[in-house]
């Protein structure tokens, strides 16, 4: 009983975490009338018509939340291409630089575990940066 509520708990912040990460990248990227470039192709659309892309896949916990691991895509490169991966390196290397992008693939090789309370303060903290940017929460 007791380990299937850390885990319902633990799921709950992991997914806020996630939602107000993906809300902030998506708009703090995005122009006055709220449209952002796909990071990996030229399509430009509305924040809330893009994702929030993982160059490495988000079942690693490691990179999951880690900000410049992430980038506002299209639903295209996003889901069909699966990230678009090859041009989602480019990217990287392009703003963050080679060294940033070694980092990242070091980072996502190495086991990084979350307690649902760490989780609960990244959401907090994304929530925060959405208030303070006078960005919206859903
Ligand atoms: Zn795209």
């Amino acid at each position: 009983m007791i380990k299937s509520r850390k885990k319902s708990k633990f799921i709950y912040y992991k997914e806020q975490a996630w939602k107000f990460a993906s809300l902030y990248i998506r708009q703090i990227n995005a122009d006055q009338r709220g449209f952002v470039k796909c990071i990996t192709c030229p399509t430009i659309q509305h924040w809330k018509n893009m994702d929030a892309g993982h160059y490495k896949k988000r079942a690693n916990m490691a990179t999951f939340l880690y900000e410049k691991n992430l980038g506002v895509q299209c639903h295209h490169c996003n889901r069909n291409l699966d990230g678009n991966t090859p041009e989602f390196e480019k990217y990287i290397i392009n703003t963050y630089g080679r060294d940033e992008l070694d980092y990242i693939i070091d980072l996502s090789n190495s086991i990084q575990k979350y307690t649902w309370f760490e989780l609960a303060e990244i959401a907090t903290e994304y929530k925060n940066k959405l208030i303070a940017n006078n960005l919206k929460l859903s």
